[in-house]
This record gives C-alpha cells, sequence and structure tokens, in this order.
C-alpha cells in the first residue's frame, strides 16, 4: 500500500530523487536531505505506515528487519565500529513527537562529534 500524495512513497517510487543507500522488497534507505550528523539516513518501509502509532502484530518482522538493518548500513555509510564509534537512532511519532513526514522513519546518525546533542 503506497500513499499517491507521500513525500516518501514518492522517493520510494522514483518519483523524488534521492540518494539511495539501499533497497530490498520490504525497505527503503536513503541519506536525508538535511543531515544532523556527519552520517544520517533514514531507513523506511516500503509499505505506507504513518507512523509507530500505526503499527500492528503483523508489522514486528518489518521492523526487526529495519533494527537489524540499521548496524550493518550505519558501518557501510562510514560509522565507525561499536564500541568506539556507533551510531543513534530516532524515530520521531506524532507532532508533539517532531514527525513532520508522516510516513514511518528511523533517522540512523553518526560519525565523529561534535553532533551529538544529549
Ligand atoms: P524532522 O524534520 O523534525 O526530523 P521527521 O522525523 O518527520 O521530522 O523527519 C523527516 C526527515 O526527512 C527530516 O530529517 C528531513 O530532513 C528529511 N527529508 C525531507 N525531505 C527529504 C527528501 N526529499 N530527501 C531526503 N530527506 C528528506
Amino acid at each position: 500500500m503506497t500513499d499517491a500524495n507521500c513525500l516518501f512513497c514518492k522517493i520510494i517510487a522514483g518519483k523524488i530523487p534521492s540518494r539511495k543507500v539501499h533497497e530490498d522488497d520490504h525497505v527503503f534507505a536513503f541519506h536525508d536531505i538535511a543531515p544532523w550528523a556527519p552520517v544520517h539516513f533514514l531507513i523506511i518501509p516500503k509499505l505506507h505506515i504513518p507512523s509507530m502509532a500505526h503499527l500492528a502484530p503483523e508489522h514486528a518482522g518489518l521492523m526487526g528487519h529495519m533494527m537489524t538493518l540499521a548496524p550493518k548500513l550505519a558501518q557501510q555509510e562510514g560509522c565507525n565500529p561499536y564500541p568506539d564509534g556507533g551510531f543513534r537512532i530516532v524515530v520521531n511519532n506524532g507532532a508533539e513527537g517532531g514527525q513532520e513526514v508522516h510516513h514511518l522513519h528511523m533517522h540512523v546518525m553518526g560519525g565523529p562529534r561534535p553532533w551529538l546533542r544529549g
């Protein structure tokens, strides 16, 4: 299921250009257009799920896939390995959670400090 008006659905479909990091049958990953960190990309499901508030039990495998991809892609994109290197994952949900694009996405951020706040 996709949403014709969704920015990230358009990116998955190639209607809006992006710098792709990874693609498989279930997820798409691409560099954030306004990075907060030396490495900053987004992992998104191909399925249009607006936020984590919309997750159902059948999405558990998909979310697990996104989580297990994150460290592999972080290292592929230049984050140093754990434990001296590392990365941060952020998922904003809803207006009060700071979500602006309503297609579930996992921010993966890393690289040498100082970029980390808090
Ligand atoms: P916030 O903007 O507060 O981080 P979100 O968690 O909804 O809210 O994140 C949306 C992210 O999508 C932002 O980091 C933004 O820079 C990124 N973004 C918006 N448009 C594009 C685009 N065309 N290509 C890549 N990243 C984008």
